[in-house]
């Protein structure tokens, strides 16, 4: 997710970039890519590119109640500044942002999206999410997949404090 931004470097304060993103990467390190899509905008500040980003993706999680595996839509959205690590007109190097995590535009004024996109990415994503509102779940006895159909198990699961009540009736 490389832009070049030599020239929005140039520019006035205050001007923009548009960018379509319609890329894929990989986000877990796991060797899947994700296909990412959506817009960004760059806008040049006194100090840097503030980048606002609107885009969608789809991670593939674990549901909390059946285990399976399942697609899930994700949204993110996010704005970031790059900072310069050259200057653009004189070609010295620039003082590095204090933050030392703030995120940096290369000495080819590449600006890459890719490890803020991987880390909001990785921030939206539910710790506990199940592949559908009412899911089953698994047996708690024999572990079937309670989505696919009963098991055999007995249904007697009454908790016993009630018993007394069942015999009253
Ligand atoms: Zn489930
Ligand atoms: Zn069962």
């Amino acid at each position: 997710m490389d832009m070049n931004v030599s020239q929005l470097l140039r520019d006035p304060i205050g001007s923009t970039r548009e960018f379509q993103i319609d890329e894929e990467i990989d986000i877990a390190g796991d060797g899947k890519s994700h296909k990412i899509q959506g817009d960004c905008t760059l806008l040049r500040t006194n100090r840097s590119i503030l980048v606002k980003c609107n885009l969608k993706t789809e991670v593939e999680l674990m549901c909390s109640r059946c285990l399976c595996k399942f697609r899930h839509p994700l949204k993110i959205k996010f704005e970031e500044e790059f900072f310069p690590t050259l200057d653009i007109v004189s070609g010295t190097p620039m003082s590095s942002p204090e933050d030392s995590s703030a995120f940096t535009i290369d000495e080819q004024h590449t600006l890459d999206l890719t490890e803020a996109v991987r880390q909001y990415i990785l921030m939206n994503i539910p710790m506990k999410a199940l592949c559908k509102k009412d899911c089953s779940g698994l047996c708690p006895t024999c572990g079937k997949n309670l989505n696919e159909g009963k098991c055999s198990c007995p249904e007697d699961d009454t908790d016993p404090r009630w018993s007394k009540l069942a015999k009253l009736k």
